[in-house]
């Protein structure tokens, strides 16, 4: 009984097809278009993505970027910092600010600079003051006031450093005069 009704109801969907024309390959056909139009879609969908990523590559460009600290902070900005850690406001000027996790990061301190205006971001392998700079570019060992505050034992190692290069620098004009 189940059987002929299927065969009959198969009948009828072939008599339907022949009636609008189309052959039984048709659903092939319709596949075909509809992953066509997918294919299609997701081009579509891609090309606009890209669109939206440029254009929000564009705007970032457009957007003011952070100004070049270079190490050095108005006093202002440090207060604030202490703030954001103590939770209480603050317009003290302390000649030095540890900042705190030195397990996590490296060891840093905030150390004013002689004019009180700033605060220089000192760690034990820097300090972005001329002082610094200048010492680094002499001797190719950092030293200056900031530092030895902020990291005296580092300091006293860099000290004996630049001495030991002096006196050599010494030894050698001595000799080169001496000839
Ligand atoms: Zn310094």
């Amino acid at each position: 009984m189940e059987s002929s009704i299927i065969n009959h109801s198969r009948e009828d969907f072939l008599a339907q097809l022949e009636a609008n024309g189309r052959k039984p390959s048709w659903i092939v056909e319709e596949m075909r278009t509809e992953a066509q139009r997918m294919k299609k879609a997701s081009e579509v969908a891609a090309a606009q993505a890209l669109r939206e990523a440029r254009r929000m590559q564009e705007s970032a460009r457009k957007m003011p970027q952070p100004q070049e600290t270079e190490g050095k902070f108005e006093v202002r900005f440090a207060q604030v910092l202490v703030e954001i850690m103590t939770g209480r406001p603050t317009i003290a000027k302390p000649d030095m600010i540890m900042m705190p996790e030195p397990e996590k990061f490296e060891p840093l301190a905030l150390v004013l600079s002689s004019t009180e205006q700033f605060y220089y971001r000192v760690t034990p392998s820097h300090c972005p003051c001329q002082g610094w700079y200048w010492s680094n570019v002499r001797y190719g060992i950092g030293k200056c006031r900031h530092h030895t505050q902020a990291f005296p034992e580092v300091a006293k190692e860099n000290t004996r450093r630049i001495e030991q290069i002096k006196s050599q620098k010494k030894t050698q004009t001595g000799r080169r005069s001496a000839q």
